[in-house]
């Protein structure tokens, strides 16, 4: 595949960054996925807003305008195969030695893009096989709303998913609902839609905004809240959301089963929801 790197198109087994680079060194580095429908961009505006903040938050330089980044992403999926396709952008702080916390300041950041055929789980969003998922205390830092490289506690968590044999990982903070290892979570009671509110504990997913428009759109009734563990066990529905995966129903939750642990009827009218916004945007 082809990469870019810092104002070059190289194959991806050429490019190659400093050991001196603090994205490498201390994980000083934002990043975003993003999706192309047929070689379209999905959201790619909300994606780049996010990156924006996330440059903002951490005082990284952000290198592009909006204009530049598009012009870029977009050069990255003629480059490269798959009529769907999974783009990776990742900026660091830059390259600095000696090694030391403290960063100087004006330094210039380190762009790397690739992109990856997308794995669509299934072409169809409505034909998604469901999954499980298990409750896990949620050790990451304090600073979930800003996506960064250093996903140490995520890797570590994902471990422990894999170790209990199950699909995914629910991270659980002070006894309330967080998101998922990397996507965030909605629950379905009584037929409300629940999702827990936007804090520093979580990252703004594009696709849980996403949701909250199809809802909308649809009438379908919405709420953004604290969410307790008893609550989400004693949920109907549970679906997890990220880009990749799109929306993805949890059947089983810590061995039991998710109300009657058959994929629920608001997943299916959601899931129906957002193939056909796909399908008029991009023709997939
Ligand atoms: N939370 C975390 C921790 C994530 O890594 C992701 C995936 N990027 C999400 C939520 C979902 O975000 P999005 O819908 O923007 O992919």
């Amino acid at each position: 595949s082809t990469v870019y790197l810092n104002g070059e198109w190289l194959p991806a087994d050429q490019a190659a960054v400093s050991v001196f680079d603090r994205g490498f060194l201390f994980g000083d580095a934002v990043y975003e996925v993003i999706i192309a429908y047929n070689r379209q961009l999905f959201r790619l505006e909300q994606h780049l807003a996010r990156l924006t903040r996330s440059l903002s938050e951490t005082g990284i330089q952000n290198p592009f305008g909006i204009h530049e980044w598009r012009f870029l992403i977009e050069r990255l999926i003629e480059l490269n195969e798959g009529d769907n396709q999974s783009v990776y952008l990742q900026v660091s702080r830059g390259v600095s030695q000696p090694r030391r916390h403290n960063y100087p300041l004006n330094l210039t950041p380190t762009v790397f893009l690739s992109s990856n055929p997308l794995l669509l789980k299934s072409q169809r969003s409505s034909q998604i096989k469901a999954c499980s998922a298990v409750t896990l205390e949620d050790i990451r830092w304090s600073r979930g709303d800003i996506k960064s490289t250093s996903l140490l506690g995520s890797v570590l968590l994902k471990k422990q998913v894999f170790e209990s044999g199950a699909d995914e990982g629910i991270l659980i903070r002070d006894g309330w609902v967080a998101e998922g290892t990397a996507s965030n979570v909605f629950l379905v009671k009584e037929s409300k839609i629940i999702t827990p509110k936007i804090s520093d504990w979580i990252l703004t997913g594009v696709t849980r905004d996403f949701i909250f428009e199809l809802c909308f759109r649809y009438g379908l009734v919405i709420e953004e809240r604290d969410v307790s563990l008893p609550e989400l066990v004693d949920a109907d529905e549970i679906w997890l959301t990220s880009t990749t995966a799109e929306i993805r129903p949890v059947t089983e939750l810590n061995a039991c089963p998710v109300g009657t642990g058959n994929i629920g009827p608001l997943w299916k009218k959601m899931a129906a929801y957002y193939d056909r916004h796909k399908a008029e945007l991009f023709s997939c």
